[in-house]
């Protein structure tokens, strides 16, 4: 039986009363917090961990990434969506995309994410099954999805060989511990409507969450409007796309109604403030959102988009970009964009009673800050700290299921010299 017993420790704990337990504990067994409280905790057989100076919290959440395309990163910028896709990243992927290069890829993506703070990722890519034993070896928290598109993709050619994939991947993966699978259209201007619903049908047959990007783009909604005569959030409700088990990456340009359809079916979104701005896509309205009733999470994108799966950026930009948006500075506050990051991931996701947050019962999927830091210091608010203040750097040590992913900035499972050798290797191959 391992169990682990942090002590000294300042618990945010992002429960729903938010409450922050100065000088607490937190003992774990069996990769469970058996008991979170102030004061002392003694057990004999517990590994001690001394928690002094430090912020204990739920590590964060990136509900939105493709995470090998960390071997494109700067490999096409400053252009539109469409034009970045179509003529830049589509045929890099054509050619470059093995499982091989997925591998390495992932690996250069795992370091950053746990250098960062993510204990938990929700990706849509290509070859998804690599991209699972990976995470599995670095000992982090992943919802996958093989990415079903109707044009022949790296990992298959038919929709139907992708269908077979993605269950495949259920299969292997459903049950685990660690590796959440799920299914994954990639957006309704790739999928045809019997794609959608074929991929909709399998994830209501297997219990997993479905992933889609939807209204990204201006030109998507007008797109999709010309073709159907309805928007896109509109369009995929009217097929059966949207409930409480989908999760919508992006939602840049939902109208009124289409926020209101959102909020009533429990549709979540997640949201790619930097992705958005850096392909010009704009600003998606996560005040009202959230005014709504809407379950919003924040994702990265991919890091040909972004070009970072750093969450401490991510969250910033989630914070900051509303104030301007409604000339309000109250508009999503540090509380409300360190729930983005947290919990509201996890209920998105389907786990919320795994992770999310520091609770009894759930998993000891936690990070270490060190908050005595001259970037840090003096701390009025810890909510403003994280979010105004902290960076990656700060972040010390995390684990998952009460298991090390970094200890003291040194990375447990993962061997960082091989991976940087191997993707350099790998762009010396790509760059044209
Ligand atoms: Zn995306």
């Amino acid at each position: 039986m391992s169990k682990k017993l942090i002590y000294n420790a300042h618990i945010i704990t992002m429960n729903a009363s938010l409450e922050i337990i100065p000088n607490g504990c937190i003992l774990i067994e069996n990769g469970k917090i058996k008991n979170i409280c102030s004061g002392q905790l003694k057990d004999p057989d517990a590994e001690l961990i001394d928690a002094q100076g430090m912020f204990v919290m739920p590590g964060f959440i990136n509900t939105h990434t493709h995470i090998p395309m960390t071997m494109l990163r700067g490999y096409a910028d400053d252009l539109p969506l469409h034009t970045w896709l179509t003529e830049h990243i589509f045929p890099a992927e054509a050619r470059f995309v093995t499982p091989e290069n997925v591998r390495i890829a992932t690996r250069l993506a795992l370091i950053e994410m746990i250098k960062s703070g993510t204990v938990c990722f929700n990706d849509m890519y290509f070859f998804e099954d690599v991209i699972a034993e990976e995470a599995k070896k670095a000992g982090i928290r992943g919802v996958l999805g093989e990415s079903l598109i109707d044009f022949p993709t790296p990992s298959f050619h038919t929709v139907e060989e992708g269908l077979a994939l993605s269950k495949a991947l259920i299969c292997k993966w459903q049950g685990d511990s660690l590796i959440h699978p799920s299914v994954c259209a990639h957006a309704p201007y790739t999928c045809c409507r019997k794609t959608l619903q074929q991929a909709k049908q399998l994830a209501d047959q297997s219990n997993t969450i479905l992933q889609i990007h939807i209204a990204e783009t201006r030109k998507e909604v007008d797109d999709i409007t010309a073709q159907t005569g309805m928007p896109p959030a509109e369009y995929l409700h009217s097929i059966g796309l949207l409930d409480r088990n989908v999760i919508a990456a992006h939602g840049v340009w939902l109208n009124p109604q289409e926020t209101e359809l959102f909020a009533s079916t429990q549709t979540s979104i997640a949201h790619c403030p930097k992705s958005n701005l850096k392909l010009a896509s704009g600003i998606a309205d996560t005040y009202s959102y959230l005014q709504a009733g809407i379950t919003v999470s924040i994702g990265t994108d991919g890091t040909a988009s972004n070009n970072t799966l750093d969450m401490t950026e991510e969250m910033r930009f989630a914070a900051l970009l509303p104030k301007v948006k409604h000339d309000d500075p109250e508009a999503v506050n540090a509380r409300t964009a360190l729930q983005m990051a947290t919990i509201n991931g996890a209920k998105a996701l389907g786990l919320e009673q795994i992770t999310g947050s520091l609770e009894k019962g759930k998993s000891a999927d936690l990070i270490f800050i060190h908050a005595d830091s001259s970037n840090m210091l003096p701390v009025y608010d810890e909510y403003s700290a994280i979010v105004y203040a902290m960076n990656s750097k700060n972040i010390r040590s995390s684990m998952v299921n009460g298991e090390w992913l970094m200890r003291n900035r040194e990375l447990c499972h993962l061997d960082k010299n091989e991976t940087l050798e191997a993707i350099k290797q790998l762009a010396s191959t790509i760059k044209h």
